[in-house]
């Protein structure tokens, strides 16, 4: 197999393209496959990826950010997703200060600003939160 391309996988899918048709499209690879021969579903040629993984830690999203319990308290967090209607965030050794219907502020950086969101606590695990955004357009949902 002459052509084989090198390609860092940030997720499940990612993005192909064919060194003869230059044509896209997406493939879904497993978690542990190191390479695979990618078929071109338009000109039939086949390619030989190699796949490094990154780690499963979603560590594009381990953001840092601040979690603001009262004027006077906050602490530094991570968030590590993000979606339109909440967040899930890394709490480590705070998990005890959180508890779900709890009503908090979270400050992080989006590119380049400062943002300050109102949130809801809606699960609590070891080292781990997921919140509601309940200032937003989906508040009352
Ligand atoms: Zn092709």
């Amino acid at each position: 197999m002459a052509i084989s391309q090198y390609i860092v996988l940030r997720g499940r899918r990612v993005r192909i393209r064919c060194p003869r048709c230059k044509g896209y499209r997406y493939h879904a690879i497993a978690s542990g496959v190191r390479q695979k021969n990618v078929r071109c579903q338009r000109c039939g040629k086949t390619t030989l990826c190699r796949f490094e993984h990154r780690s499963g830690k979603r560590e594009s999203c381990a953001m840092p950010a601040e979690v603001i319990f009262s004027p006077t308290r906050s602490a530094r967090v991570h968030l590590c997703n993000m979606s339109p209607h909440g967040l899930g965030i890394l709490v480590r050794g705070l998990t005890r200060s959180f508890h779900p219907g709890q009503e908090l502020l979270v400050r992080y950086k989006s590119m380049g600003k400062n943002i300050t969101r109102k949130i809801r606590v809606v699960n609590v695990s070891p080292g781990r939160i997921g919140v509601q955004f309940t200032d937003s357009l989906f508040s009352g949902r």
